[in-house]
């Protein structure tokens, strides 16, 4: 007997604080890039780096 597998892939953004270094991750949307900052912090001022786009895969 065979199954199927049926794995769906979520890509998600990780992104610093350039002043409080803060880490943040969401879900990726499609204008992410690495080393933009597309938000402010919202502890502070400052801006939301870009540093790693990930996909996780689930079973
Ligand atoms: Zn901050």
């Amino acid at each position: 007997m065979s199954k199927s597998k049926n794995k769906i892939s979520t890509c998600y953004t990780s992104m610093e604080c350039n002043s409080c270094k803060i880490i943040k991750k969401r879900k990726f949307i499609d204008d992410d890039y690495v080393f933009s900052t597309p938000e402010n912090c919202s502890e502070c001022d400052g801006k939301m780096l870009i540093t790693k786009i990930f996909g996780v895969t689930m079973d």
